[in-house]
């Protein structure tokens, strides 16, 4: 190996994913995550090893690399796989192409175009239908037939480590009739996946579930900041608005699909039948761990929930068959979000509305502090990775500081 590999990183060799760094020598540009290290794409482009036109890797965004395709996007991660496992390789003897990451700063590794966010835990769905609406008829009669998303806003996903700060809004007290207006008291955190768009496609085209996995590129951990009392008034009737769209945060690094290809595991049984655009063949979901730890400031993390990708009732490819299904476009870039990650025992729910239940069981923190939601100065960082035998994938984290409202 021509790179130490501490045991347990995410960022094993098996791993290689994509971002964008930089350091205060070298400007912003693609890199791939190994170990404690970043490899300088540009600086491997340079000893001419690459048959595309490696510009792409000098752009902000990793959206031109993409573009390429995965038949060369797929053969850059095997390439260098090889090559750091090759002590007489083409980056033997090149400390110079390696940056350590703690040197460096990271930035969004894609342009993101268009955000869509799923709803597509059957657990989450349950949970919130019992506390906002009817604790007996929890789902609406269109969620096991539909793979519910909505329209979110692109412009406010950030990377990890930008601290994001408390909405203001419109909130309806308990018992009145008439809205207030002020910080959000309910403030929460979505535990989810999100998929990038690895290939375009033209308004009325649909893509199949078979075809789905052409189309996504690789997947980070992402945060889908909610303010539960401003959606509890804006929601009805057209959903989520000003809930939602004040910041989402993702993790640096893209895992690519071809990374996460040991950890396949087959989805839960959908029953009722879906429509025939929804069906779908093999292992589409993925056993991914994922947990969620909150820091007060000046403190120290206490683990609140750990839960796992597996448990989603529709998968990537169903989200994305759904979503063009009517012809609507997707381009390279745009993030899709899985919604919020939720398992069957409350350890394992996605949010701070399900763990401390709507604020009937706060969380009891390590220092002894309680949290029905998230308090300004706590620092929430969600982790995720998946092993097989001896084969670890990770995908760093996702860590967001709550500053109070500007
Ligand atoms: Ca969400």
């Amino acid at each position: 190996m021509i790179i130490d590999i501490p045991e347990n990183s995410d960022f094993s060799i098996h791993n290689i994913p994509f971002g964008i760094f930089s350091t205060q020598n070298r400007s912003k540009r693609a890199g791939v995550a190994i170990g404690d290290h970043i490899l300088d794409l540009v600086a491997v482009a340079k000893l001419g090893v690459f048959d595309f036109d490696s510009k792409v890797l000098e752009r902000e965004d990793l959206n031109d690399f993409i573009l390429l395709g995965k038949a060369t996007t797929s053969k850059v991660r095997k390439d260098i796989q090889q090559w750091l496992q090759e002590d007489t390789s083409v980056l033997a003897g090149k400390p110079e192409l390696f940056v350590l990451q703690s040197e460096a700063q990271m930035h969004m590794p894609v342009c993101v175009g268009d955000y869509t966010d799923f709803y597509s835990s059957i657990e989450h769905a349950t949970n919130v239908g019992k506390m906002f609406r009817d604790p007996e008829n929890a789902l609406l009669p269109n969620w096991k037939h539909i793979p519910v998303g909505y329209h979110g806003r692109a412009s406010s996903i950030v990377i990890s480590g930008t601290p994001i700060h408390r909405p203001q809004g419109q909130t309806l007290p308990k018992d009145a009739t008439t809205p207030v207006f002020g910080p959000s008291q309910r403030l929460d955190f979505e535990l989810e996946m999100g998929f990038v768009v690895g290939k375009n496609t033209e308004m009325g085209e649909s893509v199949s579930t078979d075809q789905a996995e052409e189309y996504i590129f690789g997947l980070v951990l992402f945060n889908d900041w909610s303010a539960r009392d401003i959606q509890k008034w804006e929601y009805v009737p057209l959903g989520p608005f000003l809930a939602k769209n004040f910041a989402s945060s993702i993790s640096p690094w893209i895992v690519t699909l071809d990374a996460l290809e040991p950890f396949r595991v087959q989805g839960p049984a959908q029953n009722p039948k879906v429509l025939p655009y929804l069906e779908y063949e093999g292992k589409k979901n993925y056993d991914i761990q994922l947990e969620v730890r909150i820091r007060p400031e000046g403190g120290e993390e206490t683990l609140v929930c750990h839960s796992n990708f597996k448990y989603m009732y529709w998968n990537m490819a169903q989200q994305l068959a759904h979503h063009t299904i009517n012809g609507c476009n997707v381009h390279v870039g745009d993030m899709m979000a899985s919604g919020t990650i939720s398992g069957q025992d409350e350890q394992s729910y996605g949010s701070m509305l399900e763990l401390a239940w709507m604020g009937t069981k706060p969380i009891t923190l390590n220092n002894g502090a309680e949290r029905k939601f998230i308090h300004d100065g706590d620092t929430v960082t969600m982790r995720g990775y998946a092993q097989k035998d001896d084969i670890r994938v990770g995908f760093g984290e996702v860590a967001t500081k709550v500053l109070p409202p500007k």
